[in-house]
């Protein structure tokens, strides 16, 4: 059974690419019956943000993508966390050391500077030339003795120079041709991010490494790692870019990159992934099937790694207001999930109109809901300036002399409506422009302004409906005023 694993680095927030990556690994270590880990990737600690790890856990747990084994939650094959793991590494480099496959490098960083510099100069690619890699015993000895700065150096070799990607197909590249050997260890210690990732990968059993394609590049090098230690290496597969519609890429500023963001506005965690699944493939195309928000163990259930799509994934945020309708519509019909709901409403209400008479007893909240499935994408929407007069007794405004007799009469006529239902008061409201000579348009613009304060919304008969004859008559009053 598959081990996979979701490997960030704690350096900011959890995006919506790295959400990519953590579910599908999941999906795929479910659809199997295996294993999902979660490994923090902090060697680099010039790097690391305060309260990234907290966040991304929490982020994760918020999407419903459940980790098996890491950092918390406990695992045999520990830690979790690549800060603590470092005698670990120690000790693998030293395997590397002793079989000849990686070397110590005695390069100052002054030289490496001048190496960079030519290389810019004469227009070629920087590398390091790979010098220290034929030092002798003896002069090794003689730097080690003199307590000069090193690192430790992995020795490229054009053996792995091919595999075949799970979602790309045969994927080439010669890794010693373009690079320099890689330093594994640095002077103080830590390891660099490719060694720590194979060491680990290795040890904590994991089979199969879907990550984003920006690590595709480095896959023949892990391979040569792997080479170097004799371990039977993992299989790759590796995710396309995600970008906006119009194909440019995705900015913290238009607020569609952080995982946080989609939280702070009210989206819910299952349409993000089911929206994430949907552009991103992975699943069988049932043609002429409608859109449907699928549950994690559906999802589970259907995906077919080889499905993924290896073009660049399109977000379209029209496709995500559809999926958080359809969510909310999906979770109405769950007694459960719609009394969640309800509660969330209910605070929400209580938070935004704070020392109001609102009437937001669960009966009520519950026919609100309801009726808002074809027209709202979110709870937040509920209290948007459009829909806020369901709430609270908007501004009133006075009103035209010659129309308080008319309001006078549709009280009367409301007061003595039994049925207060949309479609009743429609048919009631009808009859009642004609037999007093009043424009229906016109009658309704009065009522809506007078209900809502607002010029358009929701028809005017939908509205009374909502907030019950009560309510319809009070507001209708108070213009009167
Ligand atoms: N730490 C790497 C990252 O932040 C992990 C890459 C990988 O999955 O191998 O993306």
């Amino acid at each position: 059974t598959p081990r996979v694993r979701f490997a960030p680095s704690p350096t900011g927030y959890l995006h919506l690419g790295g959400l990519r990556t953590a579910l599908y690994n999941y999906l795929f270590a479910k659809s199997k019956g295996g294993t999902f880990i979660l490994r923090i990737e902090d060697t680099d600690q010039t790097r690391k943000v305060d309260g990234a790890v907290e966040a991304l856990i929490s982020d994760l747990e918020w999407s419903g993508v459940h980790c098996d084994e890491g950092p918390g939650i406990g695992g045999e094959l520990g830690p979790y966390v690549q800060s603590e793991r470092l005698n670990i590494y120690q000790e693998h480099v030293n395997k590397l050391l002793d079989n000849g496959s990686a070397y110590r490098c005695f390069c100052t960083e002054r030289r490496l500077n001048i190496l960079r510099r030519d290389a810019v100069k004469s227009q070629r690619v920087p590398k390091y030339d790979n010098r220290c890699r034929d030092l002798t015993k003896t002069e090794i000895h003689e730097k080690m003795k003199s307590n000069a700065h090193s690192c430790i150096r992995f020795k490229l070799t054009s053996d792995c120079q091919s595999f075949e990607d799970l979602v790309y197909g045969g994927i080439a590249y010669d890794v010693s041709l373009n690079e320099g050997d890689p330093v594994i260890m640095k002077s103080d210690g830590f390891p660099t991010y490719h060694f720590a990732n194979v060491v680990d990968d290795h040890l904590m059993q994991v089979t199969h490494v879907l990550r984003g394609v920006e690590w595709q590049i480095s896959t023949t090098k892990h391979l040569l790692l792997y080479r170097a230690f004799g371990w039977e290496p993992p299989r790759f597969g590796h995710l396309p870019l995600i970008v906006n519609a119009d194909g440019s890429k995705l900015s913290k500023r238009q607020g569609d990159v952080k995982v946080e963001d989609y939280r702070a506005n009210g989206t819910f965690p299952l349409s993000l992934v089911n929206y994430i699944t949907l552009s991103g493939g992975g699943f069988d195309h049932e043609p002429g099937a409608g859109l449907r928000i699928k549950t994690l163990e559906e999802l589970a259930a259907e995906f077919q790694v080889e499905k993924i799509q290896s073009h660049p994934s399109r977000l379209n945020s029209a496709l995500l207001d559809e999926c958080n309708r359809l969510e909310l519509k999906r979770q109405l019909q769950d007694p459960q999930l719609t009394s969640d709901l309800v509660k969330r409403v209910q605070e929400l209400v209580t938070a935004t109109y704070p020392g109001e008479n609102l009437n937001i007893a669960e009966e009520n909240v519950r026919s609100i809901l309801n009726w808002a499935t074809v027209r709202v994408t979110k709870i937040e929407d509920l209290v948007s300036p459009k829909l806020g007069f369901i709430w609270i007794l908007p501004e009133s405004k006075t009103i035209d002399e010659r129309h308080k007799e008319l309001l006078a009469k549709v009280i009367e006529l409301l007061e003595n409506t039994h049925a207060f239902d949309a479609k009743s008061l429609k048919a009631v409201l009808k009859e009642f422009s004609s037999n007093n000579g009043v424009k229906f348009p016109e009658l309704m613009k009065m009522l809506r302004s007078a209900l809502s304060g607002l010029k358009e919304g929701p028809g005017v008969a939908e509205m009374m409906d909502l907030l019950g004859k009560d309510k319809s008559i009070q507001r209708i009053k108070a213009v009167m005023r």
